[in-house]
């Protein structure tokens, strides 16, 4: 079901392949499953690829049979470079604060947890259907990299992927344009990211390109993105042997993370407390302070991917918080499109703060606390997951809940931010091998598009003529 409630009921597939409801709203199970109190002795036998089939095969309505998806999932996280593929690790055992790392999968963020299954459940869903698919993909930083590692030799997919020219680090364009395979293709755009946003946009918009493309989206606000994400954060509570309660610290941009979170509350994680990071792109610290959700001017940081003010996954959260009343979901959503603000009211800002709260933390503070964080655990960590730990240790509600907090990169995704952090010495840099050798091989680089819709869609045209 869709957040706004005018779309109708549709298969786990739709959901799937249409990514966006077509009233514009965000796809929603209809009913929560349940896991019972007695049921996480047995959770806490299975493998991370047993508990992520487990945890979200009542979400796909039979759309796959399970031993198939058994087998989908034990692929997808085959070549994750830790055998726990989610290790939980101690950062302060006195304080009970932990670190979940998110890290260890091909492209070395958290988006690989979602989009190794997706892309497997994609193509699978097409080729079923004897279609083919073109995934389109704006990207301000990681992920491209992770839906081209998804989707790379899929042979019912074609991926292309528009980033801003000039905006991305060099790490994560190495990423993207070193992979060189016929399903994909990258590009730079004379432009912003909202630039290249705005042409994905546009070119959903246009129907005979979607039809003839077969166009299909792998954003954060597909639906199964979030369902596999909600897998790690039970992984961490049966880690710390299911304790009473326990809470979590997310770095946060588009809320799509810390909405698996309280998406695993929904099934019956006993959560407490999630707190969200944010960088100086502020907006939902700011709403968590005040009740008003208000968009600014994008500011780049240190955290690029958080670098974001319309949290699109905020929509999922909203929608409860208007207790399931869709029309006013989508009367708020169409307020906050057209003036860039909607505000809550006290009662609803009052349940929304006994369970979220919200802190910013600056570029020069984040140096500091990447040094700190060094200096006291021993544990080196991204200027993303930095700022996460820091929320955690400011807006922690309750000292004897275990905290956990969410690493979302490996640190030598951001070698800048740790070169300034330790600056004028070196960074105790440890880059995993693959991350190096993905960025020694050499780059194809093709010509930048201009930022005009007309040439974006021919040459999306010419990709899809070739691959029919
Ligand atoms: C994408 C990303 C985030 C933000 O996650 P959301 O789900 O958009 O809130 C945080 N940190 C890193 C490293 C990311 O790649």
């Amino acid at each position: 079901m869709s957040t706004r409630g005018r779309a109708p009921g549709v298969d786990f597939d739709e959901v799937l392949l249409g990514g966006l409801a077509p009233d514009g709203g965000l796809y929603l199970p209809a009913a929560w499953p349940r896991i019972g109190a007695g049921d996480w002795v047995a959770l806490a036998k299975l493998s991370y690829a047993e508990l992520a089939a487990r945890v979200t095969l009542p979400f796909l309505d039979g759309s796959v049979p399970p031993d198939d998806y058994a087998r989908l999932a034990a692929d997808a996280y085959r070549d994750f470079d830790a055998p726990e593929v989610a290790p939980l690790v101690a950062l302060d055992a006195t304080k009970g604060e932990h670190l979940l790392e998110l890290f260890h999968g091909p492209t070395f963020s958290f988006k690989d947890y979602a989009l190794q299954p997706v892309g497997r459940l994609f193509d699978r869903a097409l080729r079923r259907r004897g279609r083919r698919a073109t995934v389109l993909v704006a990207t301000s930083g990681d992920t491209g990299s992770a839906a081209i590692a998804a989707c790379v030799g899929r042979a019912a997919i074609d991926i292309v992927v528009l980033y801003p020219e000039g905006r991305i680090s060099e790490v994560q364009r190495r990423q993207m344009t070193g992979v060189d395979a016929p399903n994909v293709h990258v590009r730079a755009v004379a432009g912003t990211f909202d630039d290249c946003q705005a042409l994905v946009k546009s070119m959903f918009a246009d129907r005979s390109l979607r039809a003839e493309a077969g166009l299909a989206a792998m954003n954060s606000i597909n639906w199964a993105r979030i369902q596999a994400q909600i897998v790690y954060y039970i992984r961490a509570y049966l880690a710390l042997g299911a304790p009473k309660s326990i809470a979590f610290a997310v770095p946060t941009g588009n809320f799509g993370n810390v909405y698996a979170a309280y998406a695993a509350r929904k099934m019956g994680l006993p959560i407490s407390q999630l707190v969200v990071g944010s960088n100086a792109n502020d907006i939902l610290t700011r709403f968590f302070e005040t009740g008003a959700m208000a968009t600014r001017d994008v500011v780049p940081t240190l955290a690029p991917s958080m670098d974001i003010q319309v949290s699109s996954n905020f929509e999922r959260y909203l929608f409860d918080l208007l207790d399931g009343d869709s029309a006013a979901t989508a009367r708020t959503m169409e307020r906050f499109r057209a003036e860039g603000r909607f505000d809550l009211d006290k009662d609803r800002l009052s349940r929304a703060r006994a369970l979220f709260a919200g802190y910013r933390l600056l570029d020069e503070n984040v140096l500091h606390a990447i040094r700190r964080i060094h200096d006291e655990t021993g544990r080196l960590v991204d200027p993303h997951t930095a700022i996460g730990i820091a929320a955690a240790r400011a807006k922690r509600a309750d000292a004897s809940v275990p905290m956990v907090c969410v690493a979302t990169a490996h640190p030598a995704k951001f070698p800048n931010g740790m070169k300034a952090a330790f600056a004028p010495e070196e960074p105790p840099l440890d880059t995993p091998p693959a991350l190096a050798h993905a960025l020694a091989r050499p780059e194809s680089r093709a010509p930048v598009l201009a930022n005009d819709p007309a040439q974006a869609k021919e040459f999306v045209r010419s990709i899809a003529k070739v691959a029919a």
